[in-house]
């Protein structure tokens, strides 16, 4: 339900770079509201661990993490409005959004809506989705118990998602377009000791074959065609800005739509602030989130009590 009140920073995107600023700025003394589709903890919360975040020496599972962000935004009385924003108008000193449960306006506004992954534009992979073809292991891992499946990608979401199917799968082809990969070292080490897993390097797929769900892969392994039959294949071709809300918008962006911030988080409009994986930026994790939520929430607290 749309209220009438104007917040002195309205969020869009409760993840943990939207979470974090929540936090910062209402420990600043602004007024804050938090919009989001789904669950506070963003994207994470459907990884089964959460890794590479400082004072946790085994990691943490992504669920739990969500939870306990949650439960700090519950602690400050962080107000979490479920709904999805649709449109945005910047244009006037007030900036208002126009959201699936009604309007919500702000005096400054953070962009914190995340990425989405790319799809890999192999033929078939469109008509799949959900019948094989998945962005997500560890969403849909339990589908493919004691099955041969497919990863696809260098980086290190693909290194990860294998290290967790590994346990459900009964064999992974890890198909990879270049020669190494581009994940941390530790990660390829993992991934390289699994007997589990049989990479394939200088690999690319040209279609997804099957009628009602995935039966294989025509691939192009170095410059042979050839036919791979799995159940299923896992697709990390990377990620895009996830804000089509934004359309029409006079933001500065690169072509991928990642949208390009000052040090302070400040966008090319004033009043905008951008923080987390939607900002051009060089490291996509949990902690260079939370330290743009941070730093955008103080810069708008300090804009707006100047
Ligand atoms: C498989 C995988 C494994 C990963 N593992 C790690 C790891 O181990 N360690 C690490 O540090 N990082 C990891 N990451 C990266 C990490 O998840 C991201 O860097 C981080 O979540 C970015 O936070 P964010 O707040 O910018 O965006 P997100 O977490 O994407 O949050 C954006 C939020 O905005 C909401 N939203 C989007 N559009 C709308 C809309 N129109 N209306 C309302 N709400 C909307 C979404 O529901 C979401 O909650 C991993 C990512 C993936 C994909």
């Amino acid at each position: 339900m749309a209220d009438n009140k104007l917040y002195d920073l309205v969020i869009l995107g409760g993840g943990p770079a939207g979470a974090t600023a929540a936090l910062y700025g209402t420990r600043a003394g602004l007024s804050v509201l938090i919009l989001e589709k789904m669950m506070v903890g963003g994207e994470i919360i459907s990884t089964d661990r959460l890794d590479n975040f400082p004072a946790f020496p085994e990691g943490i599972s992504g669920a739990e993490f969500g939870m306990l962000l949650q439960q700090q935004l519950d602690n400050l009385q962080v107000p979490v409005q479920t709904t999805e924003i649709e449109k945005v108008d910047f244009s006037g000193e007030t900036k208002t959004i126009f959201t699936t449960s009604g309007e919500y306006r702000g005096k400054t506004v953070l962009i914190a809506t995340g990425t989405e992954p790319n799809l890999l534009g192999a033929e078939g992979e469109e008509e799949l989705v959900g019948r094989g073809v998945s962005y997500c292991a560890t969403c849909d891992a339990a589908f493919f118990k004691d099955k041969e499946v497919a990863v696809v990608g260098g980086g290190n979401a693909a290194l990860e998602e294998t290290i967790f199917l590994d346990r459900f799968t009964s064999k992974i082809y890890l198909i990879h377009r270049r020669d190494k990969f581009r994940g941390v070292k530790g990660l390829q080490d993992k991934v390289l000791s699994l007997p589990g897993v049989e990479v394939l390097y200088n690999t690319t797929v040209k279609a997804i074959e099957g009628d009602n769900k995935v039966k294989g892969l025509q691939l192009n392994q170095d410059g042979q065609g050839r036919f791979l039959e799995v159940g299923g294949v896992f697709i990390y071709a990377g990620r895009t800005a996830n804000a089509p809300f934004l359309a029409g918008v006079d933001l500065e962006t690169t072509k991928n739509g990642f949208i390009i911030t000052d040090e302070k988080m400040k966008t090319a409009i004033p009043g905008v602030y951008a923080a987390g994986d939607i900002r051009d930026k060089y490291l996509r994790q949990v902690i260079t989130a939370t330290s743009d939520g941070a730093i955008a929430a103080t810069a708008a607290a300090q804009a707006l009590f100047a």
